[in-house]
């Protein structure tokens, strides 16, 4: 059994049990990283992805969500995309339908997925062994991705190998402690996670693998509007637009976002 990685050199002691993992937090307070103990090195593979199930919730956001990044010219009409972690794909069907010329390589463990994604035309590896070195990518996408990784550090580091020397990552991680000390986070709501990042040890595991920084934002984008309808519909979803970077402000965000820059 070998058991996933800490980010700094500090140790770490038990905090508490998930529902799912016993949860070690590191004793270095510049890092506070929390990690799962006693899991094996693939605990973090999703295993029980629908294939349509997602679409329809995700569209919408991902059209936003694309739009952001072009406005961020974080991808352009001929980018070369590495989207880790592509799932179902509705996130890589959303860029090519905005930005048909785009070129986009998908990694996805899933044997099922992959093939679903290469009947739609995607290029698709198992992981990140089997994409040629010589390849390298204006955009990766890594969005709800290291937080199942069971060695974040080597893995960012061997994603740098892959990125044009102007290239970034985008990234996304449910936050495992905010500023506040609270933990009321979907981090721990989902089997497979294994790491539970904090602002300090998302930003020290960046620093750690070679990368200048991230530059966390709040990206209104990534959160699905719903569609229910009528007047307390409109006010519930006015309230949260206006409630989330506030409270994101002054605790920190319950997600991790942002860009990382070589
Ligand atoms: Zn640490």
């Amino acid at each position: 059994m070998s058991e996933t990685a800490a980010i700094c050199a500090a140790p770490g002691h038990r905090s508490f049990d998930s529902r799912f993992v016993e949860v070690h937090r590191c004793e270095n307070e510049q890092c506070a990283h929390l990690f799962a103990i006693g899991v094996d090195a693939n605990h973090g593979v999703m295993h029980e992805l629908g294939i349509d199930g997602e679409e329809s919730i995700y569209e919408e956001r991902n059209d936003r969500l694309v739009a952001f990044w072009e406005d961020r010219q974080f991808v352009t009409g001929d980018s070369m995309i590495l989207d880790v972690g592509a799932g179902t794909g509705h996130l890589t069907r959303s860029l090519r339908e905005r930005l048909p010329e785009i070129n986009i390589h998908c990694v996805e463990e899933s044997d099922l997925l992959r093939d679903q994604l290469e009947s739609e035309g995607f290029a698709a590896s198992k992981n990140l062994d089997s994409i040629s070195p010589d390849r390298s990518f204006d955009a990766v996408l890594l969005i709800e991705v290291i937080e199942h990784v069971a060695d974040p550090v080597d893995f960012l580091d061997r994603l740098r190998e892959y990125l044009k020397a102007d290239g970034r990552i985008f990234l996304t991680t449910p936050c495992g402690e905010l500023r506040n000390g609270s933990r009321a986070t979907n981090a721990y709501d989902t089997p497979e996670h294994v790491q539970f990042f904090t602002e300090k040890s998302l930003r020290a595991a960046v620093a750690k693998a070679g990368f200048r920084d991230i530059a966390y934002e709040y990206i209104d984008a990534l959160y699905p509007r719903g569609t229910s309808a009528g007047p307390s519909a409109t006010f519930k979803r006015f309230a949260t637009r206006i409630a989330r970077p506030i409270l994101a402000t002054f605790q920190g965000s319950r997600h991790l976002t942002g860009f990382i820059e070589p």
